[in-house]
């Protein structure tokens, strides 16, 4: 059994593995420009950001109907509840599928009909977060918000995602004003490639929660003090920060590093169909390379849990980290 533990981030759009894009294809009368399933599989093996986003945006044209969007997540809590996910906080793009004519009501439905199925299914707890691709204006993520008015009960949070460099958060303040004054909680991408300063721009302008990636913070030992002092966690993906080559190898990852400073890092999974695993499989990852201990891996898991959205449920956050206190390695 492994160790139960919370995602928290983890875009569903990188969850289309091949099998499915090629199964999505033939029922949406969809060609692609890969022979069949291993074909496709060997392309995922990509080896920089650009040729993973043109693959990734290439694969959304099978993801057209409620189905296809309903498909997608319940193969995703499959793949998750065998790695020990009990709870997921999952972003999804609008803007993706918007600008290829997908209403946003259909993803939105789709996505949110196999997560409520999730808990009954497959013993996954699940929310959903909409994100804003920061590469495209401000007013295009305001308008994704207003467009996304009539669905906001089935949304716990905004985030933003995609090419961080040049594109501050700054740049998003007003949606994210709108999106708090709705009762939204907030996230954003930072410091993933970005420096530091994005950090901040996310806690003192977006007000952000929780920060996506945080990779850098350790470059500046300001901003660590305040992460620590205020107990704002960081969604590290191992696994992706190597094959998208923010760190040459996972031996270089800051992660013990960071837990070392009194930093709430947890460990997840970002586009894992095409980074090469899995939430579990990024704690196997780290905990090969850096040595972790099993109480070093129980830390991160009750972490997990610690930094998700869950105080709707503040019995369901206990139940899940006395799992992780009860858990027995072998
Ligand atoms: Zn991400």
């Amino acid at each position: 059994m492994p160790l139960p533990k919370a995602e928290l981030h983890l875009h569903i759009e990188g969850t289309l593995e091949p099998e499915l894009a090629f199964a999505l294809a033939a029922r949406g009368g969809i060609s692609l420009p890969y022979a069949d399933a291993d074909e496709l599989r060997r392309a995922y093996s990509f080896t920089d950001l650009q040729s993973f986003l043109d693959l990734y945006y290439a694969l959304m044209a099978v993801l057209r109907t409620e189905d296809d969007f309903a498909d997608l997540a319940d193969a995703y809590l499959e793949r998750a509840a065998e790695q020990g996910v009990r709870h997921a906080e999952i972003f999804f793009d609008p803007q993706a599928h918007t600008a290829r004519g997908v209403d946003i009501g259909t993803v939105i439905e789709g996505l949110s009909r196999a997560l409520d199925a999730g808990r009954e299914r497959h013993g996954i707890s699940t929310q959903l977060i909409m994100c804003f691709l920061r590469d495209e204006s401000a007013q295009s993520a305001l308008d994704t918000f207003e467009a996304a008015k009539p669905y906001l009960s089935r949304i716990s949070a905004v985030g933003l995602d995609s090419a961080e460099v040049g594109n501050p958060p700054s740049k998003f303040r007003e949606v994210y004003e709108r999106a708090a004054a709705e009762g939204l909680r907030r996230v954003a991408h930072a410091g993933e490639e970005g420096p530091p300063a994005y950090i901040w721009e996310a806690l003192d302008v977006l007000g952000v929660e929780r920060v996506d990636h945080g990779l850098r913070s350790l470059e500046d030992p300001e901003l660590v003090a305040r992460l620590v002092r205020d107990r704002i966690p960081l969604t590290l993906c191992p696994l992706s920060n190597v094959r998208l080559r923010c760190i040459d190898r996972i031996e270089d990852h800051p992660l013990r590093a960071m837990l070392d400073a009194g930093l709430l890092a947890t460990v997840n999974s970002d586009d894992p169909a095409y980074f090469g695993g899995y939430a579990g499989d990024n704690y196997d990852a780290v905990r090969a390379a850096l040595g972790l201990d099993d109480e070093t891996l129980r830390g991160l898991a009750r972490n997990s849990f610690e930094a998700a959205f869950l105080d709707g449920d503040e019995a369901l956050r206990a139940r899940y980290l006395a799992e992780v206190e009860a858990y027995v390695f072998d």
